[in-house]
């Protein structure tokens, strides 16, 4: 594998369907950005001095009483970000982004614009429901640092956190009636942001996310091979 041109990808799947994992190998692989919009509005709500737009004040509100961030605000934060990566030259790996068909809307007709349709490849990891449940509701999170680790069944002989050796417990939010929840919220909420990239000429790659990460990796892999220059 030599070198891939900037381009986008965007990984989709369920909750526990390894797609965060699979971004992040992407993204290394060719040297491209990992973007997480969950991230990105988190570090935005909490950077003091973004605080002092009352715009962003209202946000974080939002944010902290368990509503969704105003849809619009997303998107404009979003895109601000893509022109940043393109000016610097970066593909982009997406991991579940963008999330709402509104955000759709308005963030794909830039990507087609900046990289170009053909550079934009789209992926669905699909995993059975109970793949989902098993996985998330063994995945642990560090109680010193805060490290998450996910569920594998190498990660699963780990008893201490690999960052910083602290104790590693399971997330309230990880319980399986929540991770139920979780799933029919992802299905109910992507289900017309795939019929939006349909129309619009994008294939969506289905990978089977059952077996192990690295044969996963491949699945995908095998699916651009022609593509890597
Ligand atoms: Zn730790």
């Amino acid at each position: 594998m030599k070198d891939f041109k900037p381009s986008v990808f965007v990984i989709y799947g369920p909750p526990g369907s390894g797609k965060g994992t699979q971004a992040n190998k992407i993204a290394e692989k060719f040297g491209f950005e990992h973007f997480n919009t969950g991230e990105v509005i988190e570090d935005t709500i909490n950077d003091p001095e973004k605080l002092k737009d009352p715009i962003v004040r209202k946000q974080k509100e939002n944010f902290e009483t368990g509503d969704l961030c105003d849809p619009a605000w997303v998107s404009e934060l979003v895109s601000k970000e893509i022109e940043r990566m393109h000016e610097e030259g970066k593909g982009i790996v997406f991991s579940a982004s963008p999330r709402t068909l509104y955000e759709a809307k308005k963030i794909m007709p830039l990507l087609e614009d900046l990289y170009g349709k053909e550079n934009i490849y789209i992926f669905e990891i699909v995993v059975r429901p109970e793949t989902s449940i098993y996985r998330n509701s063994h995945r642990r999170v560090c109680k010193d640092c805060d490290y998450s680790l996910v569920y594998t069944p190498e990660n699963e002989k780990l008893k201490e956190c690999p960052k910083c050796g602290g104790k590693l417990v399971t997330r309230v939010l990880d319980k399986p009636e929540i991770i139920k929840v979780r799933i029919n919220k992802y299905i109910e909420r992507t289900k017309p942001v795939y019929d939006f990239l349909k129309q619009r000429g994008f294939d969506i790659y289905k990978i089977d996310g059952e077996p192990s990460p690295e044969e996963v990796e491949k699945s995908i892999f095998n699916k651009i091979n022609d593509k890597i220059i």
